[in-house]
């Protein structure tokens, strides 16, 4: 089988270059396009401080696609372009891998549509960081037998958001696994939030500090015991083994996938 043909659109922007950087270094795959609202007709090579590649960045459209023709199409943009350019891939014949935030499940639904009616596959996943994948699916283990589980998220300070989608998909993810609910206590709260945000008996408390990046702990409580599962996103670079693997997966795949833990073998 020959190199998978990869475009990136976003790929003037933070995540779009990491990932950009990711494909050049795997031998497998082959980028053949960058698309971008940011810096057109900027060689992308130059962009990530390499020797000129030949790739220009060009506006995606339906004649940008044909041209360079990828199998398949990374997209690191906004919540405001990411359908169309969902919709434009598989018209064009590319399969979408996705890792733009802020898809609903009314946007899924359209999607899951397009992709099936196209014959081919698209894979979205809100978080690409094995580790994170990896967090959630212990936590799901985990909660079977301890009913007892605080949450701590820590995040730079930049974030706006409280808490991260990734904690409260944890919430829900203990709620749904666990056995029994944990016993119910009295508490004497002095402090309004002292106990954080609750989500069904879960808490979950938010840390906003520069220096962090993106980190989650879950504490789990037991008879004269406690566990603690633990993820450290240390910099963009951790989302990138995950870009990788669903790419490679897309090309032989059918159908839409929507989170990486359904691509994984478990
Ligand atoms: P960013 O630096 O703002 O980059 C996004 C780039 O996409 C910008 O240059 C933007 O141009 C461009 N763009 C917008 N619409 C476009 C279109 N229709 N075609 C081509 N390019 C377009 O943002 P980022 O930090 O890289 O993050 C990108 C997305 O990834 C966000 O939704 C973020 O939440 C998500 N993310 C996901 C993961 C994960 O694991 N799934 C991890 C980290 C981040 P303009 O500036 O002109 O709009």
């Amino acid at each position: 089988m020959g190199r998978i043909k990869v475009a990136v659109s976003g790929a003037f922007g933070r995540m779009g270059r990491e990932v950009c950087r990711a494909v050049l270094n795997e031998e497998s795959l082959e980028l053949v396009g960058a698309f971008d609202l940011q810096g057109e007709d900027e060689d992308i090579g130059e962009i990530l401080r390499k020797k000129p590649l030949g790739i220009k960045i060009e506006k995606l459209s339906k004649e940008s696609l044909k041209k360079v023709q990828p199998d398949v199409m990374v997209d690191f943009t906004t919540p405001m372009s990411v359908i169309d350019n969902i919709e434009l891939a598989l018209q064009c014949g590319v399969r979408p891998v996705v890792g733009t935030t802020g898809i609903t499940q009314v946007d899924l639904s359209r999607i899951g549509r397009w992709v099936d009616a196209s014959g081919l596959s698209a894979i979205i996943a809100p978080n690409f960081a094995l580790g994170a994948v990896l967090m959630m699916k212990f936590v799901s283990i985990a909660a079977r037998y301890f009913p007892q589980a605080e949450i701590i998220e820590l995040h730079h300070d930049q974030k706006i958001d409280a808490p991260s989608g990734t904690a409260l998909k944890t919430a829900n993810i203990i709620i749904e696994c666990r056995e029994e609910d944990p016993p119910e206590r009295d508490e004497l709260i002095k402090l309004s939030g002292a106990r954080g945000a609750v989500q069904d008996k879960v808490h979950i408390h938010s840390i906003r500090l520069s220096g962090l990046v993106a980190h989650q702990e879950v504490i789990f409580g037991g008879t004269g015991q406690t566990l603690t599962i633990r993820h450290d996103s240390i910099d963009r670079q951790s989302f990138m083994p995950g870009v990788i693997f669903a790419v490679k997966k897309a090309a032989s795949l059918q159908g839409l996938v929507y989170g990486l833990e359904n691509l994984m073998d478990w």
